[in-house]
Order: C-alpha cells, then sequence, then structure tokens
C-alpha cells in the first residue's frame, strides 16, 4: 500500500512539473509572437514626494496583453524572457517606448522622472549603454528624467563590470536606482562605489512596518544611511496612511504604491496626474 501511494505521488508530482515545463514552453512560444504582435504596453505607476504631495515621477512596468489569456503581469513571463534570451528584444523595446513616452511628457512641459526596470542579462549584454545614449539622442531627453532601476542582487553578479557600466551611464546624465532594497546583500561599500542616486526600499519592509518593530528600526537605518550618503530614497508598496505617516515622519522623501495608484495606462495616467495636480493647486492656494 505504501509503495502505491509512494509511487502516485511520485506520478502526480511529474505530472505537475510537466504541467508547468509545457507551460512555460508554451510562453516562451508565445513571447516570440508577443514582440511581432505589438502585445506589450507600458503602465506607469506614479511616485509621489512625501513632503509637497507632488507626483514627481513615474514607474513603467510592462503588461503582455496576450491573444487567449488576457492581460498577464511580469511575474508570469519575465524569468523565461530571461531564461531564453528574449529579454534583451524586450528591454530594447521597453527602454524605447518609455523613452518616447518620457519625450511627449517633457514636450508638453510634464516634469517627470521616468522609471524603467532593467534586468540582469539586459544589464550584462553590453549594449545598453548605446541603446540609452542613443534614445537620449534621438528624443533629446533630459538625461537626469531617465532614470535605470536595476537590484542589488544584479549588480553583485560581476562588479567590476557593473562599477564600470554605472560610472559611465551616470556620465552621461542618466539616474540609477537600486530596486527591491534591503532584499539582496550588497554591502555599503559597494554602494559607496556604484554611483547610486537612488534607493527603493522593498516592499516587504514597508508592509511590515505597523507589526513589526524590526521593519521600522531597518528603515529609519535605510533613511538614515541614503541621508549620509546623499542618496534620495523611495519606499515602495506604501498601502496605508499608517505606513505613510511613518515614512513621512522618519523623512523618506518618495512613497510609490496602491495608496496612491496602481499602474496605469497612458491616459488614465495623463488624467490621474491632471486630476491630482488641480487638487494640490486648490489646496495649496
Ligand atoms: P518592481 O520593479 O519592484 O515593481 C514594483 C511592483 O510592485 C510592480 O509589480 C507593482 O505593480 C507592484 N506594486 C506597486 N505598488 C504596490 C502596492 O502598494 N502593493 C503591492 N502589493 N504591490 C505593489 P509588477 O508590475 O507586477 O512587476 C513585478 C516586477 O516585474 C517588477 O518589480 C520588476 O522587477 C519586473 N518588471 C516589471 N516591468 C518590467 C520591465 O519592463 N522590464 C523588466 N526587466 N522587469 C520588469
Ligand atoms: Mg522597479
Ligand atoms: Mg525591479
Ligand atoms: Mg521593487
Amino acid at each position: 500500500y505504501a509503495k502505491k501511494k509512494q509511487s502516485s505521488a511520485i506520478q502526480i508530482f511529474n505530472s505537475d512539473l510537466f504541467r508547468a515545463f509545457k507551460e512555460d514552453a508554451q510562453i516562451e512560444k508565445d513571447l516570440h509572437w508577443a514582440i511581432r504582435g505589438r502585445q506589450f504596453e507600458l503602465y506607469y505607476q506614479p511616485l509621489m514626494d512625501l513632503k509637497t504631495h507632488a507626483y514627481i515621477g513615474a514607474e513603467a512596468l510592462i503588461r503582455w496583453h496576450h491573444p487567449k489569456r488576457g492581460v498577464l503581469y511580469p511575474g508570469v513571463f519575465i524569468d523565461i524572457a530571461e531564461q531564453s534570451g528574449l529579454i534583451n528584444t524586450i528591454g530594447a523595446w521597453v527602454l524605447e517606448a518609455a523613452c518616447r513616452q518620457l519625450d511627449q511628457w517633457q514636450r508638453h512641459n510634464v516634469d517627470m522622472a521616468m522609471h524603467v526596470n532593467v534586468s540582469a542579462r539586459q544589464f550584462f549584454s553590453g549594449n545598453l549603454y548605446e541603446q540609452v545614449w542613443q534614445l537620449l539622442n534621438r528624443y533629446r531627453l533630459k538625461p537626469q528624467s531617465l532614470i535605470l532601476e536595476i537590484t542589488e542582487t544584479e549588480l553583485m553578479e560581476d562588479i567590476r563590470y557593473a562599477t564600470n557600466l554605472c560610472q559611465e551611464l551616470s556620465e552621461l546624465g542618466v539616474g540609477l536606482a537600486i530596486d527591491d532594497f534591503g532584499t539582496g546583500y550588497s554591502s555599503m561599500r559597494y554602494l559607496k562605489q556604484f554611483p547610486i542616486s537612488k534607493l527603493k526600499i522593498d516592499r516587504s519592509f514597508i508592509s511590515d512596518l505597523s507589526v513589526s518593530r524590526e521593519s521600522r528600526e531597518i528603515v529609519s537605518a535605510i533613511i538614515a544611511m541614503a541621508k549620509a550618503l546623499n542618496i534620495s530614497l523611495t519606499a515602495e508598496g506604501v498601502e496605508t496612511l499608517e505606513q505613510e505617516k511613518f515614512l513621512a515622519d522618519n523623512l523618506c522623501h518618495h512613497a510609490q504604491g496602491f495608496l496612491y495608484s496602481p499602474a496605469l495606462r497612458e491616459p488614465e495616467f495623463a488624467q490621474f496626474l491632471f486630476q491630482s495636480n488641480s487638487r494640490l493647486a486648490a489646496t495649496t492656494h
């Protein structure tokens, strides 16, 4: 009986694994079409200045309008794109689309920073600098309004290469942000060594603020450190007024999260900005 039970457990395990494998293979296949079929779209999530309550930037977040499965989030396909190498094509598209949008904002005197996520493979591909340089020129962008988000773990994959590339990118004038800060293993020494302009505190610390004294200590320590190093700081995943108050009291610079808005498609994002700016103008005058 035990043997039978065990073998059926293995069978279930195998068929689950097989299904997952088949699903990944299907996603990879569909990804080829997605690029050619213009199925990707960037959504924009606003970043708010905690002192002025003005929106100072947006993070571009990719969404996939899958013809059969509806809207897919990056969690479902970015890893597969990364493993298959398709991320280079997708990442180049993301950068282009984000810069095109940033150009639109700058033409309309909307002074917003555009944050773009860069994956490890894209970062180490050897042509990120070239891509960024070309886009800054093609769209005549203010370089400081483009901010590339990279995770600590990515940077640590090849510290020498990463240091050089970060140096070159910062000489172009673009900003560099460390994404999901606190979840990786970068040391203070490297923080000093990389020309980083911004840290984004991972949302796991923010969601724990009300229940975990440790998270409160960690967040205020990160804030103090960022201040000492003269690095601007964004808290990710802010969902409650209580979290916002803690961050504002501790002088964290910027906040991003569902409390303000999820990522929106361009027309809704523009409307969101317009409405919140008028509200802000009404309360400050
Ligand atoms: P991330 O860069 O840390 O982006 C923030 C993620 O947190 C987004 O998920 C956003 O929708 C979500 N988020 C924002 N505010 C809140 C909140 O208050 N509560 C909660 N629970 N979540 C919140 P999303 O869009 O699903 O993206 C997931 C990850 O996929 C991103 O994490 C980023 O690492 C990656 N990603 C997204 N777009 C791109 C892209 O264009 N290129 C690359 N390489 N990666 C991307
Ligand atoms: Mg990010
Ligand atoms: Mg990221
Ligand atoms: Mg993040």
